[in-house]
Formats: structure tokens, C-alpha cells, sequence
């Protein structure tokens, strides 16, 4: 009987497993179909200077429009194609098009943001001629490496060391900016943090979330922002999303945040009449 529970059992497991299996053959193809039929978009989020209470940055968030399935969010489809190498095409048309659209905006405004921040992927960092794509879009597309902001995330740092170490100092020698996205919940080791040329660590949006709950939150938030200071960079908070939050980040002196408080990823309209007024949170 408990042999038949069990196969029973493996059965339920083998069809989520093989609708799971299909599920992302489906978004697979799709997603190879989208770049050619025009379906991804960029979004942009204010980074707010905690200083000046003003708007200094934006981060480029990947969008898909599906033609069926309606909007997809990346964190359903990054995954897929990290697995599938399709984020190296994806993520060298997000680059393209976030930099086009700062070299817009330094024309076209007279306060533009400073900082464009763009989300990489560790397999768009390996592909042998990365330096290479980066210094041809930012050569056709005519911005300087300052105005340029990579995330990586902490699980980046953690193979081949060396290798990255190499890279990221080429990047920081054409001026780009680099930072720690969701620091935190990773498994960065801190013996060799302190060897990778970043310029900020981004407090993870669970840590901020928690913070005036009555947990731990605010003191690991604290740390994180203590230990860039340790460093000797700054401190992003992702996901503010209330006075309490914000009143807190400034009593820990966090340099910059993001979040609903101040506003949500916003499209291209939006995003410029927001430069336009330059509001002050
Ligand atoms: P991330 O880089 O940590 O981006 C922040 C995410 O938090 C965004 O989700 C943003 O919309 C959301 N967020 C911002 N403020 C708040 C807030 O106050 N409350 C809440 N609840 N959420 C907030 P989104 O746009 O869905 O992106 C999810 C993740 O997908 C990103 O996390 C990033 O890891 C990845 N991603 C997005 N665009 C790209 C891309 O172009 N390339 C790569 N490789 N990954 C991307
Ligand atoms: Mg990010
Ligand atoms: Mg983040
Ligand atoms: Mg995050």
C-alpha cells in the first residue's frame, strides 16, 4: 500500500513537473518571439537623494507585453531566460535602449538625472566580448560611463573571483557605476568584498519592509548601510514605502532610496514629466 501511495505520488510529481516543463518551453518560444515582434519596454524608477529630498537617478525596469498573456513581470521571466541564454540578447537590448534614452533626456532637458541604472545578469557579464558590447553602446550612443549604473546581484560575486574582479575594474576605468542589488540576501562573502570596485550596496527591499514591525529589520539594515560606510561607499534603499521607512533611512544616514513613498516605476511619460518638475519628497 505504501508502494502505491508512492507511486501515486510520484505521478502528481511528474505532471506539475511536466506542466511546469511546458510552461516554460512556452515562454521560452515566446520570449524568443518578443524581441522580434517589439514586446518588451522599458519602465523607470526615481532614485531619490535622501540629502536634497530630489530625484538624482532612475532605474530601468524590463517590461513584456505579451500579446496574449497581457504584462509579464520579470521576476517570471529573467529566470527563464537566464537558463536559456536568451538574456544576453535581452539584456544587450535593455542596455541599448536605457542609454539612448539618457543621452535623450541630456539633450532634451536642462536637469537631466545624473545616473541611469541598468540590472545585469552574471551571463551577460561572462560572454567573452561584454567589454566590448559595453564600449560600443556607449560609443553609438554617445553618453559618458559616470551617467551609467550596473546592479549585479551578490550571487554574481561568487565564482571566479578573479575573472570578475578583472571585469568589474574595466568597467569602473570607463567610469561606470556599479552596485550590490538586493545585499542581503545573497551569500556575498565578506572576506572578499571589500576587493570588488563598487561604488553602493542596495538594502534589500525584505529589510526595509520590516523596518517599525518590531523585528530585527532596522538593525540588519543598519549594518548593511554601516558596513558600505565601513567601505567607504554608499547605501541605496530599495522599497521604501512609508514615512516610517524614510525617517529611518535618514536617521541611519542612507544616501538614496526608492520606493512607492516616492514613486512607482513609471513609463516613459511619466518618467519625463517627473524631470520636467523635478519634485521635492
Ligand atoms: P530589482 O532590480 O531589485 O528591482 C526592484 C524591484 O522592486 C522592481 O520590481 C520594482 O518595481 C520593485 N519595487 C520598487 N519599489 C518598490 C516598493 O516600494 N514596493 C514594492 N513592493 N516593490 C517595489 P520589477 O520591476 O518587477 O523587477 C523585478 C526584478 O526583475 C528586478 O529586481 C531585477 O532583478 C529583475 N529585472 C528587471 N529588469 C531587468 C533587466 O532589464 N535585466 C535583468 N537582468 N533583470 C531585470
Ligand atoms: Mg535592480
Ligand atoms: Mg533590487
Ligand atoms: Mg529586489
Amino acid at each position: 500500500r505504501a508502494k502505491e501511495q508512492g507511486k501515486a505520488r510520484y505521478e502528481i510529481f511528474d505532471r506539475a513537473m511536466y506542466a511546469e516543463a511546458i510552461h516554460k518551453l512556452q515562454i521560452e518560444n515566446d520570449l524568443r518571439q518578443a524581441a522580434v515582434g517589439q514586446e518588451f519596454h522599458l519602465n523607470y524608477q526615481p532614485i531619490v537623494s535622501l540629502d536634497t529630498g530630489r530625484i538624482i537617478g532612475f532605474e530601468a525596469l524590463l517590461r513584456w507585453m505579451h500579446p496574449e498573456r497581457g504584462l509579464i513581470s520579470p521576476s517570471q521571466f529573467i529566470p527563464i531566460a537566464e537558463e536559456t541564454g536568451l538574456v544576453v540578447p535581452i539584456g544587450e537590448w535593455v542596455l541599448y535602449t536605457a542609454c539612448s534614452q539618457m543621452k535623450q533626456w541630456q539633450t532634451q532637458f536642462s536637469h537631466p538625472p545624473a545616473k541611469l541604472s541598468v540590472n545585469l545578469s552574471l551571463k551577460q557579464l561572462r560572454e567573452p566580448d561584454f567589454l566590448e558590447r559595453i564600449d560600443r553602446i556607449l560609443t553609438e550612443t554617445e553618453i559618458a560611463g559616470e551617467s551609467l549604473n550596473l546592479e549585479l546581484t551578490e550571487s554574481m560575486l561568487m565564482d571566479n573571483v578573479e575573472e570578475l574582479i578583472f571585469v568589474l575594474g574595466q568597467l569602473r576605468a570607463r567610469n561606470i557605476r556599479l552596485s550590490i542589488d538586493d545585499f542581503g540576501t545573497g551569500y556575498s562573502s565578506l572576506s572578499y568584498l571589500h576587493r570588488f570596485p563598487i561604488d553602493y550596496l542596495k538594502v534589500d527591499r525584505a529589510f526595509i519592509s520590516g523596518i517599525g514591525t518590531g523585528g530585527k529589520s532596522r538593525q540588519i539594515a543598519a549594518t548593511i548601510i554601516s558596513l558600505a560606510h565601513q567601505l567607504g561607499i554608499k547605501a541605496i534603499a530599495e522599497g521604501v514605502e512609508t514615512p516610517t521607512h524614510l525617517q529611518n533611512l535618514q536617521a541611519l544616514n542612507c544616501e538614496e532610496a526608492q520606493g512607492y513613498l516616492f514613486s512607482k516605476p513609471l513609463d516613459l511619460a511619466a518618467a519625463e514629466s517627473l524631470i520636467l518638475t523635478n519634485p521635492q519628497w
